[in-house]
């Protein structure tokens, strides 16, 4: 199948597979008028496959947790581990072996019948909607286990407009998105978001990632989950497990700006070098050897788990 959308080769709306171009939802669904819906972004790979391997979806079961805990917080009755089942039919349909899932279920679309005509845009959701579930696959660079260096990005900081609960992967992301625009403006690849606290100023996370950082002093932090509002990253929840000498806590704006490593942590980004921080050099401008060593150790557990990692 061969798709034009922008390299999507393959679509799913629910229960049938079809041409991106050929994918339809209601504009009443609840996640087109109140972004009223959650998602998840799957990496799909050959690594560790072996010869005559099938191409799998990696960390899938901490993904389908993390999709249950979303569709929890928002009431959104759908059974999580159905992801899996829909991410073997785009990867089999499309025959990638490299590739990017992204999948999405929104409350779905409030039918009039029986309902009364304020129930097609009503703030509490009217009960017995079905949902609505659209992915797509595209493809994506291998992660190389032979190509150790860390993938780069110069980033601006930004400040963080978001809500409360980021800790939900929402499909509401304008606070993403205008914090991405920010920082393009400024000639920079991602933002990394700074967020008031009554602890002062914090860095949250990436507008596309979670964030770690070698502080002044040497020491490997993460940002906690409740020292900002961000989200608990597939990628970072695996580094911490591996990495006893990584740590969580608060990370003040004054620790990332003095920071000797700054670093991107995500399903697309691995651990990418942050190189640049608002036009200044990190680590003299090129990766250094805590983020080298993360990400050459991420890339080794990608391919060595045939399961779950
Ligand atoms: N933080 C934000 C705001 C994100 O959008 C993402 C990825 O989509 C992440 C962190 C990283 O999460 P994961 O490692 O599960 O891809």
């Amino acid at each position: 199948v061969r798709g034009v959308y922008a390299g999507v080769v393959l679509a799913y709306v629910n229960g049938e597979l079809c041409a991106p171009e050929a994918a339809r939802v209601s504009p009443f669904d609840r996640g087109y008028l109140f972004a009223d819906g959650v998602y998840e972004a799957l990496r799909v790979t050959m690594a560790g496959a072996g010869a005559g391997g099938d191409p799998r979806v990696v960390a899938p079961h901490r993904h389908v947790r993390r999709l249950a805990r979303s569709l929890g917080a928002l009431s959104i009755p759908w059974p999580a581990g159905e992801m899996l089942t829909v991410a073997r039919q785009l990867i089999e349909g499309s025959r990638l072996s490299e590739a990017l899932i992204y999948f999405q279920v929104t409350r779905g679309v409030p039918g009039l019948a029986g309902r009364a005509p304020q129930a097609l845009r009503t703030h509490v959701p009217p009960a017995g909607l079905t949902p609505t579930v659209f992915a797509f696959i595209r493809p994506m660079p291998r992660l190389d286990t032979a190509e150790l260096a860390p993938p780069t990005k110069r980033c601006a900081t930004g400040a963080d407009m978001r809500w409360l609960r980021c800790d939900i992967k929402s499909i509401a992301l304008l606070g993403n998105v205008l914090a991405s625009v920010q920082a393009a403006g400024a000639g920079a690849e991602e933002a990394i978001l700074l967020r008031s606290t009554p602890l002062g100023r914090v860095a949250s996370e990436g507008s596309l990632t979670n964030l770690a950082v070698v502080r002044a002093d040497g020491v490997l932090m993460t940002p906690a989950l409740e020292s900002a509002s961000i989200l608990p990253g597939i990628t970072r929840e695996i580094l911490l497990d591996n990495n006893t000498d990584l740590a969580e806590g608060v990370v003040t704006e004054a620790d990332l700006r003095a920071a000797r490593e700054v670093m991107l942590l995500g399903t697309t980004a691995a651990v990418t070098a942050v190189t640049h921080l608002d036009g200044a050099p990190v680590h003299d401008g090129g990766a250094g050897p805590i983020t080298r060593r993360l990400h050459a150790g991420l890339m080794e557990l990608v391919a060595r788990a045939r399961e779950d990692i």
